[in-house]
């Protein structure tokens, strides 16, 4: 197999992967491939193999590999000033605000870098804003979750999480979260009591595999929370700017959030760049001292972070996600594999659960690494396809035929599987 075949180059993946292995942490289990570069939808490795990019790392390079206009942009801001701190104004941070207000039709920005730390700043404007506001007694508030959510990997986060593996001895855990299922309006009305201060929830759980809640879902729990007077806070780190075919996920639905949490594409792939929107009210909760972020809304953020929105409207990504979306729907649908139970997906952003007892999602992945396009399974059955949104229509559909001869060549009744094992294991 390709991996282990001893050209000078495949020596060199050999060597830094091993690398990896002995420095390295083992908090991921990646496929064997050495990606060096980069383009729009597609990724190279040290021997020049061209690959298609499926998972667009979990939205974050969703406006494709190095764009050009966003490399231009962190190249300009490189030749002004790189970061001060939020001791001093800069001349970015305003008009960044001012540019993502506009974009989620919410009032006020509070700027931090990766997506875990907007989560949690989030988490602290809903529970001051309980205490402030809704008179929630002193560190009694309570913030609803879903299960199967992923809103990132601090202490706090995985505390509500209900993945068992991505609990498993980091506990104790913070109290003052209340679980329910997903897509279970008459669940969340029975779990509101007088020390809910807010719902947080992702409007599709991502890697969760891809799960849209019913239709009428998330309308019905803003009007849930209006009722109650508590607040709704969507985590649209993975579904936001373009991801479902629209520039949020809740424009699907009449869902308008009091805050809602941004990352990943937000930073053009370039840089870690996240954010928590909110309504004033919700967002005047903080006051100087009372939170903060060294790099968050540094000038190199804001450059590239208001290009990526300027890239959003101009290229029209959202329409784009919506067009190729529907394309890439039909074509998962339309194949018809004994091993397929379900395939799910709005805009760029499918999900297709296999059926255990038939294939190992984990071989597909590697057929697919072998016939040059990249995806990574999802809770060990569902493979996910989430190419950047600027992928050309062609590329997206060799990758579906890539996917329908991956099933083929892996499934467990046929000769080729354990070679496929086999591989995987080494
Ligand atoms: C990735 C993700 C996060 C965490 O973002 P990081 O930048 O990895 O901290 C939070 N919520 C959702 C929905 C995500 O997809």
């Amino acid at each position: 197999m390709r991996v282990v075949e001893t050209s000078a180059g495949n020596r060199l993946m050999q060597d830094v992967i091993g690398l990896e292995e002995r420095y390295g942490a083992h908090n991921y289990a990646p496929l064997p491939v050495v990606l060096t570069h980069g383009r729009g939808a597609c990724l190279f490795d040290e021997e020049g193999r061209r690959y298609i990019d499926m998972m667009s790392a979990y939205s974050a390079a969703s406006f494709g590999h190095l764009h050009p206009r966003l490399v231009a942009a962190l190249k300009r801001q490189l030749d002004r000033v790189d970061l001060v701190s939020r001791a001093f104004h800069t001349d970015g941070l305003g008009p960044f605000c001012e540019d993502l207000a506009g974009l989620t039709g919410l009032d006020a920005c509070l700027p931090m870098n990766t997506g875990a730390e907007a989560v949690e700043t989030a988490i602290k404007a809903a529970r001051r804003y309980g205490y402030d506001r809704l008179s929630i007694p002193h560190d009694k508030a309570e913030i609803i979750v879903a299960a199967g959510n992923f809103h990132g990997r601090t202490t706090t986060i995985i505390g509500f999480s209900s993945d068992a593996a991505t609990r498993r001895g980091f506990g104790p855990f913070a109290p003052g979260f209340v679980m329910v299922p997903f897509g279970d309006t008459g669940a969340l009305e029975a779990a509101v009591g007088p020390c809910t201060a807010a719902v947080l929830i992702e409007p599709i759980q991502g890697e969760a595999g891809i799960v849209l809640p019913p239709p009428g879902y998330l309308s019905a729990v803003r009007r849930l929370c209006d009722r109650h007077g508590i607040l709704l806070i969507l985590d649209e780190i993975q579904s936001g700017f373009g991801r479902t075919g629209r520039t949020f996920a809740f424009e699907h639905e009449d869902a308008k959030p009091d805050g809602i949490i941004l990352g990943k594409a937000l930073g053009g792939g370039l840089l870690p760049v996240s954010a928590f929107v909110a309504r004033r009210a919700l967002m005047d909760v903080f006051d100087p001292g009372s939170h903060g972020s060294t790099f968050g809304g540094n000038p190199l953020a804001m450059a590239v972070a208001r290009e990526a929105m300027r890239v959003l409207r101009e290229e029209k990504l959202p329409e784009r996600s919506a067009r190729l979306g529907t394309i890439l729907l039909d074509a998962l649908r339309a194949i018809d594999h004994p091993a397929i139970r379900a395939v799910r997906g709005k805009g760029l952003w499918a999900g297709v659960d296999l059926d255990p007892a038939l294939i190992n999602a984990k071989d597909v992945c590697m057929k697919m690494l072998e016939g040059g396009v990249l995806t990574k399974e999802t809770h060990a059955t569902t493979i996910r396809f989430a190419p950047p949104l600027v992928i050309a229509e062609d590329d997206l559909l060799a990758a579906v035929r890539v996917f329908r001869e991956a099933l083929d060549d892996c499934s467990l009744s046929s000769p080729s599987s354990s070679v496929a094992r086999l591989s995987y294991a080494k």
